[in-house]
């Protein structure tokens, strides 16, 4: 069993795969070649967002993002400590101080409730993670975003591509939305990649400009930027992929109801989804106070699981001195939480191992 099934997935989609990379040979515009507009057309159709700007990683979507705003020394972003390094490593980065915000311990994504306490005039912008493929409670935060008068909301969505929150998708349900295609996410690629989604004409063309050198045209530059761009190679591969991203998104929600089936029926406790929105469980995570003993039976038995994430950024040796933050449930679930084997390629009989595994313990 992998831990996410690539290998299926590339079966499936060879024939696609083969021949969008054979174009790109053919043409040999490897940077900024036509496939980059043709999949940020595809994606502003997707998502309903009316700009896409592709780029060199999630990261550098977030750090773009930001650029954009005009984050800097001296400014706070809220943000949660419960997430990939990246979503604080850029705020940092760009000499602002991330404010960490607890999480919910349901969902462990942001709790919009605690946000407006941490708000300041200093705030700039803020940045609410679809932890696990789930949307936060995207219209609240915008409302308390709002009151403040229209604090610029990015939506990480680096592992939320393709969710639901209420009738809207993610990538769309702020001002700014950031995804990534690091190859196990969601709508991977074959290496790095990420994408920024806005309907502000402003912060797209900024973005767009940011994410080349900061130049506006040939040899014009109008503003300090970073080498962003998005592969022809991997937008080939992208455009590929999406042939059957609708389905593969049909089948993580499938397996995701069916992990949650199992885990309730066997009283295994586990992230919880909120009604009004889809995840598109990037993982499968559940909660165990004795996470070494699981983790240890499932290498055993050449199952592979991982840690999401084992360490709230607010206690990395990096960021201790930056907006610490009183986050218990954070601390809590950051030793709680394991991720099992999850793809849209996983079938229900290895689930039921996977189950068996966590309740009984043989195989
Ligand atoms: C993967 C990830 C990122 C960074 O994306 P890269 O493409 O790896 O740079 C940022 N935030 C979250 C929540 C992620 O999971």
């Amino acid at each position: 069993m992998e831990f996410i099934d690539l290998k299926a997935q590339q079966a499936a989609l060879k024939p696609e795969l083969d021949s969008r990379i054979a174009a790109v040979l053919a043409h040999g515009r490897y940077i900024m070649g036509p496939e980059v507009r043709e999949l940020e057309e595809r994606l502003e159709e997707y998502t309903g967002a009316r700009h896409c700007i592709t780029v060199s990683s999630g990261t550098d979507a977030l750090l773009i993002s930001l650029m954009a705003l005009g984050v800097g020394p001296g400014d706070e972003v809220i943000t949660t400590p419960f997430t990939f390094v990246a979503t604080a490593e850029v705020i940092v980065f760009l000499g602002a101080t991330p404010v960490f915000v607890d999480i919910e311990p349901e969902t462990c994504n942001i709790d919009a409730n605690r946000i407006e306490a941490a708000i300041t005039p200093k705030t700039k912008a803020i940045i609410p993670v679809s932890l696990y493929g789930q949307p936060s409670d995207m219209d609240e935060i915008n409302a308390v975003a709002l009151k403040y008068g229209g604090i610029p909301v990015i939506e990480d969505a680096a592992q939320s591509f393709g969710a639901r929150y209420k009738s809207r998708k993610s990538c769309n349900l702020s001002m700014i939305g950031c995804t990534s295609f690091f190859p196990s996410k969601p709508l991977g690629g074959y290496g790095d990649g990420g994408a920024i989604f806005t309907s502000d004409d402003e912060i797209a063309q900024a973005c767009r400009e940011i994410g080349v050198h900061g130049q506006s045209e040939r040899y014009v530059h109008t503003r300090i930027g970073v080498c962003g761009r998005l592969d022809t190679l991997q937008a080939a591969i992208l455009l590929a992929k999406l042939e059957r991203f609708d389905w593969e998104v049909e089948q993580r929600m499938l397996i995701g109801r069916r992990y949650n089936e199992l885990m309730d029926e066997a009283g295994i406790e586990r992230v919880r989804q909120k009604d009004d929105r889809s995840s598109v469980f990037a993982q499968y995570t559940i909660f165990t106070d004795d996470r070494q003993a699981v983790q240890e039976k499932f290498k055993d038995a050449g199952i592979p699981t991982a840690v999401h994430y084992p360490v709230p950024l607010n206690e990395q040796p990096a960021y201790k001195q930056t907006g610490m933050g009183n986050t218990p449930f954070s601390k809590e679930k950051s030793k709680q939480v394991i991720s099992l084997p999850m793809s849209p390629y996983l079938t229900a009989d290895d689930q039921q191992v996977v189950v068996r595994m966590l309740t009984v313990g043989y195989l």
